[in-house]
């Protein structure tokens, strides 16, 4: 499933626009194709296929692992899930097998939203707050201090991999992430969240942000979706590195089982309950 790196890859891309490729920003969208009209969450389908007709690309941001495509009159937002991609096609570009939503621009181009599994949600929206502000704060925004981690660690009770998976509690991390930044901070995932002193929240604020920052210089990862780019796979230390060695102290990775999530650690840099307390 697309993280946050790899959801920040695809957002930069459309909105600079890549060789040979235009930026997304200043084009006018013509009109919808909507192979699999489910991808539509609000408004309905019809009022979707009306409402974006004519409307200008403002700006490409990202809130977590939204897309957010601002308007001149709202807000056109994709969510990938689990398969999704985002990529402009030239014109006379054939329709792909999973281009199931198709935004036809003015220039010719097209802004293509393929998605295999087809678990991809896109809304068209005038206010941002109802979808996203119940979302945690960004860990690459620059108001993401260590202070504001060790609160919302010092609020829950809980076990570390499954808050720091909480969209809620911090947005935007998914199970690759968290289990890199979390040996990045040699925490354990089963170590409860309350039981950091301010020195370990320290090293996890400055291994999700770690983490986050190397995933995004590598364009995000390519693992169990379709995704163009990204090589950040070849860089995981733990994820996905069952029985390798662990980079920092050659100890064989685990892989364990949290809350239902396959979870990889190093059990020598990673020992359970770390100062506890
Ligand atoms: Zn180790």
């Amino acid at each position: 499933m697309p993280e946050l790196p790899e959801v920040e890859t695809i957002r930069l891309a459309l909105r600079d626009g890549v060789a040979g490729v235009p930026a997304l920003i200043g084009q006018r969208i013509q009109s919808v194709s909507l192979r699999w009209p489910r991808h539509v969450v609000e408004p309905s389908v019809s009022s979707f296929r009306r409402r974006i007709r004519g409307r200008t690309i403002r700006e490409v941001g990202r809130r977590a692992k939204f897309v957010l495509i601002e308007l001149d009159r709202g807000y056109l937002i994709v969510h990938l899930m689990m398969s999704g991609d985002l990529a402009m096609a030239a014109p006379g570009t054939p329709r792909g097998p999973y281009d199931h939503t198709i935004f036809k621009l003015d220039s010719g181009w097209q802004l293509r939203f393929s998605d295999a599994r087809k678990f991809g949600r896109v809304y068209l929206v005038d206010r941002l707050d109802p979808l996203l502000g119940e979302l945690g704060p960004e860990p690459l925004s620059n108001e993401f201090s260590p202070s504001q981690l060790g609160h919302l660690l010092a609020d829950h009770r809980r076990a570390l991999k499954p808050l720091l998976l909480d969209q809620h509690v911090i947005a935007g991390l998914g199970n690759i992430y968290v289990d890199e930044a979390l040996h990045r901070a040699k925490l354990h995932p089963l170590q409860l969240s309350n039981s950091l002193d301010s020195a370990r929240v320290r090293a996890l604020w400055r291994g999700i942000r770690a983490a986050l920052r190397e995933g995004i210089r590598h364009n995000g990862a390519t693992i169990d979706w379709v995704y163009r780019g990204g090589e950040f796979q070849n860089h995981f230390r733990v994820y996905g590195r069952t029985g390798e060695p662990c980079p920092v102290c050659g100890t064989e990775i685990v892989r364990i089982v949290v809350g239902q999530r396959g979870t990889h650690l190093c059990p020598n840099c990673q020992p359970p309950g770390a100062e506890l307390r």
